[in-house]
């Protein structure tokens, strides 16, 4: 995105806050130093996860948001880091249209090792055990009762 001041390209997110439908970000430019917020709308709808028994189910951000948070449980890594760890992988993702659960496990999982050894450890752990972490999320997900 170019910074509405100068034109250049590189700017830095400041701030994270995913909205209902939309995530605000407070960005700054890292030329002139401007900040500015924008409002990003998803897009991520259509992208659309392989499952490992070939099933595909629409990428579900929340459900990801919420298998990292349980890996990360007890660990210091706050609620706010790991909406930016899924924001990276989901940067990383989205122009996909399709990816497998395993490519986006192991996305996750190199995420995690830059940020906490110990989730990223325990992750690991898991996936290894699951030999997928798409069902390593759903287990961990997975609500009452479904
Ligand atoms: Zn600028």
């Amino acid at each position: 995105m170019l910074c509405p001041f100068c034109h250049q390209s590189d700017s830095r997110v400041l701030e994270s806050r995913p909205l209902q439908e939309e995530v605000r970000r407070r960005r700054e430019c890292l030329a002139c130093k401007q900040r500015w917020t924008t409002y990003e709308r998803y897009e991520v709808a259509n992208l659309m996860v392989l499952k490992r028994n070939g099933r595909r189910e629409p990428f579900d951000r929340a459900k990801l948001t919420r298998g990292i948070s349980l890996a990360c449980s007890k660990t210091g890594v706050t609620l706010a880091q790991v909406e930016h760890l899924v924001d990276e992988v989901e940067i990383q993702v989205q122009d996909c249209g399709e990816i497998a659960a395993q490519e986006l496990g192991a996305r996750v999982l190199a995420s995690l090792r830059t940020l906490n050894e110990v989730a990223f450890v325990r992750f690991a752990s898991v996936y290894h055990r699951y030999r997928q972490v798409s069902d390593f999320i759903h287990d961990l997900t997975r609500t009452e009762g479904r």
